[in-house]
């Protein structure tokens, strides 16, 4: 189910099937000037169905938003064989509960995903983005709310990179190139993108005031296509952690901008304490309140891994965060969900699942422990 059935120019929106790969989605909009702006590492073997089963984020959803944002209408075929068609591509329909939500982010639990209708936008002529070291976490929220105000819509992306991920990342084995020195506290990369020919000069302003302030310490900025995917690289080659590191261990939070600097300080006094042997790669879409953190600690077995798991988890503020921000509950975090839902919000998720799925066929054992 790999067919990209139409592309509707006039409307903005475009018909898949669920075996759609990402970038091949890409692709096909580009030619008429559209971008579907999904944006993320596993974009070269990532499929809509499966986009849209873990509600994707990525790297623009600063932008335009997570899958959620991004669906105007689903096929689903539900647990008893009923198909349930809600391809319909208009924006507004306020006629009863809005099912296709239910489907989006419900990791293949409720029903399987067969086509969908995708929102598109005009793609960006112009585009600036920039890698930027700072002296302290501080200067990057003053940078992100400056950001915000200066681009409005413009700005597409904020990543935050500690500055061990940026260290790794541009060693000599990762194969990307140093952009600036390796010795910063503190590391940002941020895009803008428009239709308005002065992007480039927008940046500039923006960082020469910021440099100014002294709230950035050193920033580089580039506009062709070769040199911004080299800056991506080296925030998106995170495989390259994986061959350097084994075990890791993978964590996707949510939290307020406001507590992250000292939340990651808690997590690393905690493992610290814990074990003799610690590295905390910590990244993410900070301009999303997401941040994940990749964390060796030399021992693997099981009960290391629950250590980490508890230190990550319980150092999250307990009210707005989230123990999954991307990547979904699936099998591995279903202890952990309530840490980030109530008993109430679990029970009604049961609910639903019991009444779309009474013989738990779908994806069983998914989210939750029994239904
Ligand atoms: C290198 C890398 C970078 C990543 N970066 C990001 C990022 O920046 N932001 C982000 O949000 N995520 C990120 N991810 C996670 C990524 O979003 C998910 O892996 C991807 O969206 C899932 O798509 P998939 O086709 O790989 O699905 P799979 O891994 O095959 O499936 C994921 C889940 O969806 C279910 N599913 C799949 N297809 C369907 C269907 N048609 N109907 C119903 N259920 C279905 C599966 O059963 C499974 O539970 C990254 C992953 C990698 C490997």
């Amino acid at each position: 189910m790999n067919a990209i059935q139409q592309v509707d120019n006039i409307n903005q929106f475009v018909e898949v099937e669920a075996g759609v790969i990402l970038e091949n989605l890409h692709q096909k909009v580009k030619e008429s000037g559209f971008i579907f702006p999904l944006d993320l590492g596993a974009k070269g073997s990532c499929m809509i169905g499966g986009n849209i089963a873990t509600n994707a984020g990525g790297l623009q959803a600063l932008r335009y938003g997570v899958m959620r944002n991004l669906v105007l209408g689903l096929e689903v075929v539900l647990a008893d064989g009923t198909i349930l068609n809600n391809l319909n591509p208009v924006l507004k329909n306020n006629t009863g509960y809005d099912l296709k939500h239910l489907f989006i982010g419900s990791e293949g639990t409720l029903g399987i995903i067969t086509r969908a209708i995708l929102k598109l936008n005009p793609a960006p002529a112009f585009f600036s983005t920039a890698f930027i070291a700072l002296e302290n976490f501080e200067n990057s929220r003053e940078l992100l709310n400056r950001a915000k105000i200066f681009f409005g819509d413009k700005l597409t992306s904020f990543e935050i990179l500690w500055p061990a991920f940026y260290r790794l990342l541009t060693n000599e084995n990762s194969g990307n190139k140093k952009v600036m020195p390796d010795n910063y506290p503190l590391y940002v990369l941020t895009e803008i993108a428009g239709s308005d020919r002065a992007i480039p000069f927008q940046m500039e302003v923006f960082l020469e005031s910021a440099l100014n302030d002294n709230i950035v310490v050193d920033a580089v900025f580039v506009q062709q296509q070769e040199d911004r995917k080299q800056f991506w690289q080296i925030r998106e080659n995170i495989d390259h952690i994986l061959v350097q590191h084994n075990p890791i261990f993978n964590f996707d939070v949510s939290l307020p901008v406001s507590e992250m600097e000292q939340y990651v300080a808690k997590v690393d006094a905690e493992l610290k304490q814990n074990f003799s042997v610690v590295y905390n790669y910590v990244f993410g879409h900070m301009g999303d309140g997401n941040l994940h953190l990749m964390i060796n600690c030399g021992e693997g077995n099981t009960d290391a891994k629950e250590l980490v798991e508890k230190i990550v988890y319980a150092a999250l503020p307990s009210t707005h965060s989230s123990v999954s921000a991307e990547h979904g509950i699936g099998l591995t975090k279903k202890k952990w969900l309530p840490f980030s839902r109530s008993p109430q919000e679990i029970a009604v998720m049961k609910s639903i699942k019991n009444v779309l799925d009474p013989n738990n066929i779908m994806n069983p054992g998914k989210i939750f422990y029994c239904y």
